[in-house]
């Protein structure tokens, strides 16, 4: 997940721009700052608790550390404050960047609240969790890696991300029959992970199957939802440009179609960002 999309997509895409901009931003402010890189956790501690359906970051015996990611916050959200970011991002962004300075302790607070835990009241929790989540997946990026490769997907095959639990805000559809198969992906912390081809990850009872929505313009993407719930996966049907179309911010017109359609977003979103999206 990352802010760089190609210029053609934005041409196309023209509303996508506030979105790419703020990316390039923050792209370009974590680049100025020392990113720690998370330790790869014991995954044979953790492997009972893999088989119960346990996610990574849930883990009592295996648990990655976590305590760098609210200093890099620190260090994040005052840089972007200096940066001339578009619409209402700059107030907001100065009103955390203050409110980190009067409470040395918000900050891990804040990443406690990204990652469930309710009694955290955070000040603008839009912003707080796009920036939250972009600074906890790049930071997590070699164990969301190394732990792809642990992983027996046929092991898991849950509707819920085995990093950190998020439901899916995507999907991909790969390879080639008889080996074709489909991933889900997270908008959160960057993992994708193997489920039933066919059904609905966002009903209890998961007899229901999806069904699928073209979209006139854009080749390998498409909406697939469930009759049942009403839940919706945006499915990318290719390989080769993940980075460009699993990176959730550069298919939301596909969010506002099946909003439009009375189809609902079960996952979170890091992009509800107000008026950068014209809402
Ligand atoms: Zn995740
Ligand atoms: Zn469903």
């Amino acid at each position: 997940m990352s802010g760089s999309v190609p210029e053609s997509w934005l041409v196309v895409h023209p509303y996508l721009r506030p979105i790419a901009e703020l990316w390039t931003h923050v792209d370009r402010a974590l680049a100025e700052i020392p990113v720690p890189a998370a330790a790869v956790p014991a995954f044979e501690s953790y492997r009972d608790e893999f088989e119960e359906g346990v996610t990574l970051l849930s883990s009592i015996r295996a648990p990655p550390e976590l305590a760098p990611v609210g200093p890099l916050l620190e260090a994040l959200i005052p840089r972007l404050e200096s940066r001339p970011l578009p619409g209402t991002v700059s107030g907001e962004v100065s009103a955390l960047s203050a409110a980190l300075r009067r409470d040395p302790e918000l900050s891990g607070r804040l990443v406690a609240w990204l990652l469930g835990d309710d009694s955290v009241e955070p000040p603008s929790p839009g912003m707080v969790r796009f920036l939250g989540w972009t600074a906890l997946a790049r930071y997590l990026r070699p164990v969301v890696e190394a732990f792809g490769q642990w992983r027996d997907e046929d092991r898991w095959l849950r509707r819920y991300c085995p990093t950190c639990g998020s439901l899916p805000s995507m999907a991909q559809i790969a390879g080639l029959d008889p080996a074709r198969h489909r991933l889900l992906s997270c908008g959160c912390c960057g993992s994708r992970w193997r489920f039933r081809r066919t059904q609905c990850p966002f009903c209890e009872n998961d007899a229901h199957r999806l069904s699928g929505i073209k979209v006139e313009g854009e080749a390998g993407l498409r909406i697939d939802h469930c009759e049942a719930c009403r839940g919706y996966l945006k499915t990318y049907e290719g390989m080769g440009q993940e980075s460009l179309l699993l990176a959730d911010w550069t298919s939301l017109h596909l969010d506002l179609l099946a909003h439009e359609r009375g189809l609902k977003r079960e996952a979170t979103s890091l992009y509800d960002l107000g008026s950068l999206l014209g809402g």
